[in-house]
């Protein structure tokens, strides 16, 4: 499904173009849908967020048991990259306008930021839809300075609330050997207000959980040793480890 098109003049016609995919195979009829939404490569530059889009939408469509569960019990809708004229130019951060997209979440522009625009109307409606319910929303970033990956996650007055938003980065550090939660943080710094994972947080209700998840551009090290371990395009595929291992962190 193509998600918006935008024209910048004769020789640049396809800029701008973002594709959308949705998984749901074996849904109920009438069922309501529970959604996870994911979005990545915002940042042009930070190219191992498509490695790990990637990863996740092939383990998504593959024939693993658990990919078969969760493609029973969850809509996943995937815009694997929100900045497409941004990497097409070889920016590091910007739209072929020079916005970064990850700070304008509050108010986007259709003519300015066009995928940022149609990924949040999507969202809303899929929000003021009764028979749809928003589970997660999971914004895929890479990280130049930090090793490993890990998530930001957002600050709530309510203390439960606060717990539970804990709990999806804990389980991905006790089952990938490269999730660091003690990496992971949660913050309202105001210049994060214009994120996704921060504007998202503020709209959606309690049984939503929004994050920005980072990769490394580099290596993680391995929990209890002090051993790093370089990040290839294979090892990128962050999260198709899904047998348990013994997190050094949670324990
Ligand atoms: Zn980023």
């Amino acid at each position: 499904m193509v998600l918006c098109v935008l024209h910048r003049g004769p020789n640049l016609r396809l800029f701008c173009l973002s594709f959308f995919f949705f998984f749901a195979v074996n849904l109920r009829s009438g069922a309501e849908q529970k959604v996870v939404f994911i979005t990545a490569r915002v940042h042009p530059g930070e190219t191992p967020s498509s490695f790990v889009c990637q990863g996740i939408i092939d383990f998504l469509v593959s024939q693993h048991p658990i990919a078969k569960v969760l493609r029973d019990h969850l809509v996943f809708k995937i815009a694997p990259m929100l900045n497409p004229d941004g990497v097409y130019l070889g920016n590091y951060r910007c739209s072929l306008m020079g916005f970064d997209l990850n700070r304008h979440w509050v108010d986007p522009s259709p003519w300015a930021h066009p995928t940022l625009h149609g990924v949040k109307q999507l969202i809303v409606q899929m929000y003021n839809n009764p028979k749809i319910s928003l589970e997660f929303y999971i914004d895929i970033h890479a990280h130049s300075t930090m090793m490993n990956g890990f998530m930001y996650g957002n600050i709530f007055e309510e203390e439960e609330r606060f717990q539970r938003q804990a709990i999806f980065p804990k389980l991905l550090c006790q089952n990938a050997e490269d999730f660091s939660f003690s990496s992971t943080s949660f913050n309202r710094d105001a210049v994060k207000a214009g994120t996704g994972r921060r504007f998202l947080g503020g709209l959606l209700d309690h049984t939503s959980y929004c994050y920005t998840l980072e990769v490394s551009f580099y290596s993680y090290m391995l929990g209890g040793t002090t051993s790093t371990v370089p990040y290839t395009e294979e090892a990128c595929i962050l999260y198709k480890s899904i047998h348990p291992s013994e997190c050094f962190e949670c324990t």
